[in-house]
């Protein structure tokens, strides 16, 4: 059986009196050269543990399970769970979850599965996109590799560069913990249902050394969120957005840090918010 065929989908869909969820972002991949280009890409062995991310109906699930040695697969909607249970029938190194991803710890997952670190793969439901992956970031996922499928419009923001329009908190936070490769544009096209946008699919491979030194992580993604979250105001003023630092303070730290004040967050690499990061750690803040 095809399981990517719209047939198919449209069979299951009348066997088991499926309903598609536009709110779950249920797009299921119907190109199997696509399917092939994520799976190539995970350069999946047989001594790895896949963890995959909203299985839908099974059509990246089946081809991992040929290569892994166990593959794991979180779906939060119930629904699927028989259709799974049915399409992915011939494999015994697969275990399905029925829970929101966001709420499953998937590091416990991977401890008890036996092996180290896993490998992240998942066409992802684009209303929480950037929620998943910072939850797997931010939470330490034990993982080698992410590879995922998201909105392409996503993807250019986290490859972006300083002084791009699309550079912003998401590229810095995603470039702090991971090296990032392209893997595929994707036409809407190859969806059943199509969405309304393009998608992209990227390779994270999580670093094993950081690319810059923190005194305090938690300060850099401060001075990011600030830097941002005021992206048309110069730094001088954009950093007063920390709350807890005077307009005297931001001056001598960005004096110190050789950087323009009159400069924007936007234009600023990840060496130099570590610097202000860590001026500002310094001065205990
Ligand atoms: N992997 C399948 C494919 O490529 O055809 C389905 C991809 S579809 C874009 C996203 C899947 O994620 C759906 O099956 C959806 O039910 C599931 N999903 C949505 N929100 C989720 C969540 N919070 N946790 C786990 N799965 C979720």
């Amino acid at each position: 059986m095809k399981l990517y065929a719209p047939s198919t989908i449209r069979e299951i869909k009348e066997k088991y009196g499926f309903k598609l969820s536009k709110s779950l972002g249920q797009n299921f991949l119907t190109d199997k050269n696509i399917i092939d280009k994520i799976i190539d890409a995970t350069e999946i062995t047989d001594e790895d543990l896949i963890i995959e991310i909203g299985p839908g109906i099974g059509v990246l699930t089946a081809e991992a399970c040929q290569k892994a040695k166990r593959v794991v697969a979180v779906e939060i909607d119930r629904n699927l769970i028989p259709i799974l249970e049915d399409t992915l029938s011939e494999y015994n190194n697969v275990e399905i979850i029925n829970q929101d991803v966001l709420k499953t710890d998937l590091n416990e997952i991977i401890e008890k599965s036996g092996c180290r670190r896993a490998k992240v793969i998942g066409n992802l439901p684009y209303y929480i996109t950037t929620p998943i992956i910072m939850a797997l970031l931010e939470g330490g996922i034990h993982a080698d590799s992410i590879t995922i499928m998201m909105q392409k419009e996503v993807a250019d923001r986290i490859k972006s560069n300083p002084g791009t329009k699309t550079y912003g908190a998401l590229s810095v936070a995603v470039q702090y913990y991971c090296t990032v490769r392209n893997v595929a544009v994707v036409p809407k096209e190859v969806f059943f249902p199509a969405p309304k946008v393009d998608s992209a699919v990227l390779r994270l491979d999580l670093r094993d050394e950081k690319p810059v030194e923190l005194d305090d992580e938690k300060m850099f993604f401060r001075c990011i969120k600030a830097g941002f979250g005021q992206r048309r105001k110069t730094l001088s003023n954009s950093l007063i957005g920390l709350g807890d630092v005077t307009k005297e303070e931001v001056k001598s730290c960005l004096e110190a840090a050789g950087i323009d004040e009159k400069r924007r967050a936007e234009t600023l690499n990840l060496d130099e918010f570590a610097a202000i990061a860590n001026y500002f750690s310094k001065l205990g803040k």
